[in-house]
């Protein structure tokens, strides 16, 4: 599959059909694979940090959650097909597993966020098999009883909402002791499928301008999205460079 560099970040150059595609074939395997969902904050923290970004190209499949990513592969003259947005995608992916055929782990969130998620996703899906839920909130001794739960679950698919870099990192450290075979870690989507936390109505998605209506209702995300601007001022000097070292 073909890859993208930005800043560091090797992200895989697929439509959000080819991303679903990949997700179901990842199935058929027995081994265990992690999906990451970067946006430019995630980016700009992976460029920073060489062991995080290490972390982040270990995935089976790493795509563009935020339009920013999908700008700075425009600028480095090397586009990226659309935005695949990692609750999109999880939710397209639930949706094809609808009919029970494959088991599901929620693990993230506020105490009673998953389990307002299944009721919804449930009501929804009444044919889903959701084999088990945790809060993402933990010491030592609640973390290793998450783990031995999952891997008395095993399931199909663990989605790990614990906010990046958290969730990342810990799905490269326990992926393959667990027995599931697709982790994602996709942030804050539990929120959206538990209705705590409002997506961006389809006019601001489609404009771009999605992480201006999160910053309209969330601004205590004000200082996090200061990453953005420096994001785009690096990829336009990265970019530079990457034309003077003659990479193509
Ligand atoms: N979260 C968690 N454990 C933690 C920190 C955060 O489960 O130790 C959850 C938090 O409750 C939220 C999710 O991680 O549901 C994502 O948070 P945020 O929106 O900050 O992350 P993003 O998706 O923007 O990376």
């Amino acid at each position: 599959m073909k890859k993208i560099d930005i800043l560091g970040v090797l992200v895989d150059h697929v439509t959000m059909d080819d991303a679903l595609f990949s997700l179901k074939e990842f199935l058929k395997e027995e081994k265990a694979h992690a999906v990451f969902t970067p946006n430019s904050e995630i980016i700009m923290v992976a460029h920073k940090d060489a062991e995080f970004c290490k972390t982040l190209n270990s995935g089976d499949l790493i795509v563009a959650d935020g339009i920013g990513v999908v700008y700075a592969s425009k600028i480095l003259k090397a586009p990226l097909p659309e935005r695949v947005a990692g609750f999109d995608l999880s939710s397209k992916l639930i949706e094809a597993v609808s009919d029970g055929s494959r088991s599901l782990y929620f693990f993230g969130g506020k105490p009673g966020v998953a389990e307002l998620a299944i009721r919804n996703l449930t009501e929804k899906y009444p044919a889903l098999s959701v084999c088990g839920f945790s809060d993402g909130y933990f010491d030592e001794a609640k973390e290793q009883q998450i783990i031995e739960d999952i891997k008395a679950k095993k399931p199909d698919i663990l989605f790990v909402c614990l906010g990046a870099p958290k969730q990342e990192k810990w799905i490269a450290e326990h992926k393959d002791e667990l027995g599931a075979k697709l982790l994602l870690g996709v942030g804050g989507s539990l929120d959206v499928w538990a209705g705590t936390v409002e997506r961006a109505p389809e006019k601001y998605q489609k404009a771009g301008l999605e992480w201006f209506y999160r910053l309209l209702k969330q601004p205590s995300r004000f200082f996090r999205m200061m990453a953005l601007p420096k994001f785009g001022l690096t990829v336009l000097f990265k970019g530079k460079r990457v034309k003077k070292g003659n990479r193509s």
